[in-house]
């Protein structure tokens, strides 16, 4: 684990090291229990984006819900492949969406409504996404932890808001017992593209002063949204250093960040084989049998040659 002061100095060399790349780092007060976590993810929720075709709507949904599964991260073992699965079941006309990352920084993720339309609000003065439309008010919160122990843990929450950041808010707070804050954003450019897409987790521990906490959430309510701050050529450590300014604020984490699917011919051909022999007759009676991954989109065919290598008897 690294451990450095967050100084100018540090954070010119993140800036040149990481550039235009996707990075999260985790930092802390040098004498207080907290954590921040900021990511920036524009290069994956793009990704994303092209992969899935996403709508604007839907590129900010599913945006957000790959930066939350980022910052849920912080429940798994970091540089490690354990990793945290995140679904959303809102009543909204997206559907469900799903997002995924590991230890390493890995996210993928899924929408079942890719094409969802784009609702808008009017809040602060200008016209913004209405994300709680879009993915519904009303619903569930599931967080499955995968951490290579056996059997993964499973918590649900209800939906407080739908529009992710907070939602997942009180998922930390209810199901995890850690009062946390999160802000998450994305941002859509006239052509639809992303230009920024980031978010920030600011976490209390056991034996915080009362003094601290008041500081952190002082902060965390005064903080511009994160894409704006995204527009002004804030980079995640910056950011960091902003919520724990004064705090001497210590970098103990990092880790590149990107949209990647570890999906491979092995894993697409076993979600054929929990098909029952007659579906799988029917299936190969028009050619070869397609599976497509719903995370890449990539499409894996087989023969009925290729299953009978891998078919139990
Ligand atoms: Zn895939």
């Amino acid at each position: 684990m690294i451990q450095k002061e967050l100084t100018d100095e540090t954070r010119k060399d993140l800036k040149d090291y990481f550039q235009n790349r996707d990075y999260m780092v985790i930092a802390v007060p040098k004498r207080e229990p907290a954590r921040v976590y900021v990511v920036k993810a524009t290069g994956a929720v793009e990704t994303a984006r092209r992969i899935h075709g996403l709508s604007p709507g839907a590129t900010v949904a599913l945006g957000r819900a790959l930066i939350g599964a980022a910052l849920l991260t912080s429940l798994v073992k970091h540089a490690t492949d354990q990793k945290v699965l995140l679904k959303i079941e809102g009543n909204g006309p997206i559907g469900t969406i799903v997002a995924e990352a590991d230890g390493k920084g890995r996210v993928r993720g899924f929408v079942e409504n890719p094409q969802v339309e784009t609702f808008t609000k009017e809040a602060e003065g200008r016209t913004k996404f209405d994300v709680s439309r879009i993915v519904g008010s009303e619903g569930t919160l599931t967080v499955v932890k995968e951490l290579r122990l056996g059997t993964p843990y499973t918590s649900v929450v209800p939906l407080v808001s739908g529009e992710i950041a907070q939602d997942l808010a009180y998922y930390f707070s209810q199901s995890e017992q850690i009062p946390s804050a999160v802000g998450i954003g994305v941002l859509v450019g006239e052509d639809g593209s992303v230009k920024q897409a980031g978010g920030f987790l600011v976490q209390t521990l056991g034996g915080i002063s009362d003094k601290v906490v008041d500081l952190l959430e002082h902060r965390v309510t005064e903080l511009p949204p994160v894409t704006q701050l995204m527009e002004e050529g804030k980079r995640p450590e910056d950011i960091a250093t902003m919520i724990l300014d004064g705090l001497e604020p210590q970098l103990i984490g990092l880790k590149e960040v990107e949209y990647y699917c570890p999906c491979d011919e092995d894993v697409a051909k076993s979600s054929l084989l929990l098909l029952t022999e007659s579906e799988l007759n029917e299936l190969l009676e028009e050619g070869p049998a397609e599976v497509v991954c719903k995370f890449c989109g990539r499409v894996y065919r087989f023969t009925r040659e290729d299953l009978k290598s891998g078919k139990p008897q």
